[in-house]
């Protein structure tokens, strides 16, 4: 049911989304007449202290209505039906060298007035357990209280997926003690910090039957729905399950049993940015709807064809930032923040994708990252790319009954060449423990990871620049011991994010200490193609045939342009072209050139998939049919190169549905070999050549058609 203070969050979201352009524009109007003469500037990326203003903490509480908002569309009103047992910690403050106290985001929040008057009637863990300066204690006592109140619990969760993994181990691990202390009504020695203790004992009291009705639960042979079955009354996990976290996703799909995962919101110590308007949509698929009250936001257009996975994005410091609304569905962008009280401009660092718009306001899907994940030679690996690899890999384990519950890579350089380590900790989907895995199934995973990874790797690796991959396995908790030891050099618990490369001498330490089992690739990863044979395309000349290997790579529908001399050609009428994708009829999945199974295909150049008649093309993301035309050799003669400059300059300001339109460019593999020039156009039913030798007589119809090829 909603409530009154649910419906004004929405009504207020449509006002915002609706008029996105002018709260973006007055709201900096407002930023440069309030701050008119004193200085801003672009942090470069680097880790700042950010001035807070009265205002901004107020932002923060209209943020917490407008996120929830959706979400109690969805699953009432989550204040009157119960308590949210969420997982928070605060971080001490600390004084900047000038005398000002500075804290975490999480921590600000936990201390404003509007939170605090929430908190008992809301929330299951009191304020001295999220005070308490000792992250153990402090988890300890929260999920003492979670459990003590568990029939009240209708939301468990956590900032980050990543903490309440932490909370669901720590309870795996020590159950039997919160168990005791609920059977004993007293709370455990264990507990020093004088906040904790007394907190507790305004509500712990002896109650034997709840200690053993948990003790039940948690002594089941399998985790799978623990969350479910220890607090029955709850409707979803609320936790964000994108970005870095998206690696826990299958992790916390097994412990919550079926209950939705709700990443509620997109934020940053900068800024508050998105909220999620679909809180039911898998964590895959969540896209944020950005508010142009909560800061005035700038994005740096950053290149998304996945050729460019094989060298990173480029630089992007002399590009020109777009506004909020004039951001293109597909396109990515590095978001830039100049926070409401406007004495910070700052690059966040991630990147994100347009997927569409809610009124007039733009939707983002985290991406990734900006920053090199890993790199040991010239090669740049991202997050995502490294992600991607994890996940073919892991998947070669998932038929033994093992999780992958955590990684982290390395690039060790200590001898030449240099190779990628990564750090796995694994378990096993039943039990607490982990047997051995087969020393052929982890080389099959490094050799997959090889596999999976970018071109240019692959080259290096065939070079022998870059040393064949290794996985280190640590035991168990490692990955906890490495949360310790961040928190305890001051990140916060309540926004730690695993680091997806270790740098530091102690972390590596932390890691390489733990290791249980090292396994090598045996084998360099395939990146030429091997000729097995050759084979026809269905509706293209005989002549035009092309070589086909063995499947390697793939794809969706991105865009992978690289030089290969392969014989043949790629469509009809085109030549030979150097570059392509193909998408496999049978298996569905996108090959690139070179890395074809021997199934039927369909042939693909970009991100449009070539249908076998014509130059027709099926785009692959949008699925959308349209008409490509090739420019062979467009730079030979001066007069013929202006002509289609021309076209394309024209027709792009055109849009009239009696004239043709221009849907992509697509870009050339290099720019040395920029040769072709192939322009995508709307598909047309029909062309003019055929309307006029079928038809002696031309209807109204027709001379419409004409007159639009014509144009
Ligand atoms: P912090 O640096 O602790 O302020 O955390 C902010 C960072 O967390 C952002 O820049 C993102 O990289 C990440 N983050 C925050 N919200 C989300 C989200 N909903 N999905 C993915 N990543 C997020």
């Amino acid at each position: 049911m909603e409530t009154k203070w649910c419906e004004d969050g929405l009504r207020m979201i449509e006002e915002l989304t609706t008029n996105a352009e002018r709260i973006q524009d007055e709201l900096l109007r407002e930023i440069l007449s309030r701050n008119a003469g004193t200085d801003s500037g672009t942090s470069g990326g680097k880790p700042n202290l950010m001035p807070v203003t009265a205002e901004f903490a107020q932002k923060r509480e209209l943020f917490h209505t407008l996120y929830e908002s959706p979400v109690m569309k969805h699953f009432g009103d989550i204040n009157q039906a119960g308590k949210r047992m969420e997982f928070m910690f605060a971080r001490p403050e600390i004084e900047t060298p000038s005398g000002l106290t500075a804290a975490s985001v999480t921590t600000s929040i936990y201390k404003e007035s509007w939170f605090r008057a929430m908190l008992p009637k809301c929330y299951t863990s009191p304020v001295e357990t999220i005070f308490c300066p000792e992250p153990e204690q402090s988890l300890y006592c929260q999920l003492l209280f979670g459990l003590i109140q568990r029939d009240e619990v209708v939301l468990v969760g956590s900032v980050f997926a990543s903490a309440l993994l932490r909370a669901i181990k720590f309870l795996e691990n020590h159950r039997q003690e919160l168990c005791s202390d609920i059977k004993a009504g007293q709370v455990s020695h264990r507990i020093t910090d004088s906040g904790c203790r007394s907190a507790s004992s305004l509500i712990i009291k002896p109650n034997p039957q709840l200690a053993d009705l948990i003790e039940n639960i948690c002594n089941s042979k399998s985790w799978e729905g623990i969350i479910r079955k220890l607090w029955p009354k709850a409707n979803h996990v609320r936790c964000i399950c994108t970005g870095v976290m998206r690696q826990y996703t299958a992790e916390l799909e097994f412990y919550s049993g079926g209950l939705p995962l709700v990443s509620a919101f997109y934020a940053c110590s900068e800024a508050q940015c998105g909220i999620n308007l679909e809180p039911l949509c898998k964590p895959a698929d969540v896209s944020y709807t950005f508010l142009p009250n909560l800061a005035y936001f700038e994005f740096l257009p950053v290149k998304n064809d996945h050729d460019e996975s094989t060298e990173m994005r480029s630089n992007n410091e002399d590009t020109e930032t777009v506004d909020l609304v004039n951001v293109k569905p597909g396109h990515h962008y590095e978001l830039l923040v100049t926070t409401s009280a406007g004495l910070y401009r700052y690059k966040v660092g991630d990147v994100l994708m347009v997927t569409g718009f809610h009124n007039n306001a733009p939707q983002f899907q985290f991406v990734e990252r900006q920053n090199v994940a890993i790199s040991v030679d010239q090669e740049k690996t991202s997050e995502a790319d490294l992600f991607k690899a994890v996940t073919e890999a892991k998947a070669l384990l998932d038929p033994l009954g093992f999780v992958l519950t955590e990684y982290t890579s390395y690039a060790d350089t200590s001898s030449p060449p240099g190779h990628y380590v990564l750090f796995w900790e694994l378990k096993q989907k039943e039990g607490n423990h982990c047997k051995e895995v087969d020393p052929k199934i982890m080389a099959e995973c490094c050799y997959r990871m090889e596999e999976s990874l970018h071109y240019t790797y692959k080259i290096y690796r065939k070079k022998n620049i870059i040393a064949p991959l290794e996985i280190r396995v640590v035991k168990q908790g490692t990955f906890d011991a490495l949360m310790d030891y961040n928190v305890a050099n001051g990140a916060s618990l309540s926004q730690y994010k695993r680091p997806s490369c270790i740098k530091s001498k102690e972390a590596l330490k932390i890691l390489d200490s733990r290791v249980i089992g090292k396994f090598f690739s045996p084998k360099s990863p395939l990146w030429t193609c091997k000729l097995d044979s050759i084979i026809m395309i269905p509706g293209l000349n005989a002549e035009k045939r092309f070589s086909v290997a063995t499947c390697g790579e793939a794809g969706k529908g991105s865009y992978l342009y690289y030089s290969m001399a392969l014989a043949g050609s790629w469509f009809n009428g085109c030549g030979t072209t150097s570059y392509g994708w193909a998408e496999c009829r049978k298996c569905k999945t996108f090959v690139k050139r070179g890395d074809f199974t021997v199934h039927q295909l369909n042939v693909i150049v970009g991100n449009l998939l070539l249908l076998p008649f014509h130059s027709a093309a099926l785009n692959s993301e949008t699925r959308e049919e349209v008409a490509i035309k090739k420019i062979g050799n467009a730079f030979d003669n001066r007069i013929d190169a202006k002509r289609t400059l021309r076209e394309i300059k024209l027709r792009r300001h055109m849009d009239h549905e009696n004239v043709v339109a221009i849907k992509d460019i697509i870009r050339p593999p290099l720019k040395e070999n920029f040769n072709d020039v192939y322009i995508v156009y709307e598909l047309m039913d029909t062309d003019l050549r055929q309307i006029i030798r079928s038809n002696p007589s031309l209807t109204d119809d027709h001379c419409r058609v004409g007159i639009k090829y014509l144009l």
